[in-house]
């Protein structure tokens, strides 16, 4: 299959959102491990000389094994989006889908942009971030268990980090 000119926005959405859902998860923070083993997918940390994460596709046995820098591991937060990440890449297929390995940069960044997209679907997830009332950008990284630059990216993606800065404001 060949790689999208630029990244599916609202597909990624889309695929993110059905499979958050599907996981029927009622409380937060998200423990990305926890979906991994919920999904009898494999993880490990191991050392990847400097890459982040990487995912291991067995076609015969049509299974996943999620990898991550044993340097991640000291980086709580970081290591759960980088995890979410990877999830990322196995929900929208591409693994399955795409040479993952022979890809130009450009084509790696279209499909880490849409990885990055569903990885804030399930740490984040829309529909409890549209509901909060919680109007601080601080308190809801910690409540997401996130880096306050992953949740204001988040914000700013969804078109909600206005009117938290205006609700913020209004309450200080
Ligand atoms: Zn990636």
């Amino acid at each position: 299959m060949n790689i999208p000119h630029k990244p599916r926005f609202e597909h990624a959405k889309h695929i993110g959102r059905t499979f958050y859902n599907s996981l029927n998860i009622k409380s937060y923070p998200i423990d990305p491990i926890q979906i991994v083993y919920h999904m009898n997918w494999k993880f490990e940390i191991d050392d990847l000389c400097g890459e982040e994460g990487y995912t291991f596709y067995n076609p015969r046995t049509d299974n996943y094994c999620i990898v991550i820098d044993n340097t991640q591991s000291v980086r709580r937060q970081r290591c759960k989006f980088t995890i979410a990440h990877e999830i990322g890449h196995i929900v929208m297929n591409h693994y399955n889908c795409y040479d993952i390995d022979n890809l130009t940069d450009e084509a790696y960044h279209i499909l880490d942009v849409e990885a990055d997209i569903v990885a804030g679907e399930i740490l984040m997830p829309y529909i409890s971030l549209r509901r909060t009332n919680n109007s601080n950008i601080i308190s809801l990284a910690n409540l997401y268990d996130v880096s306050h630059s992953a949740m204001e990216t988040r914000l700013r993606f969804l078109n909600l980090y206005d009117c938290i800065i205006r609700e913020e404001m209004k309450s200080m």
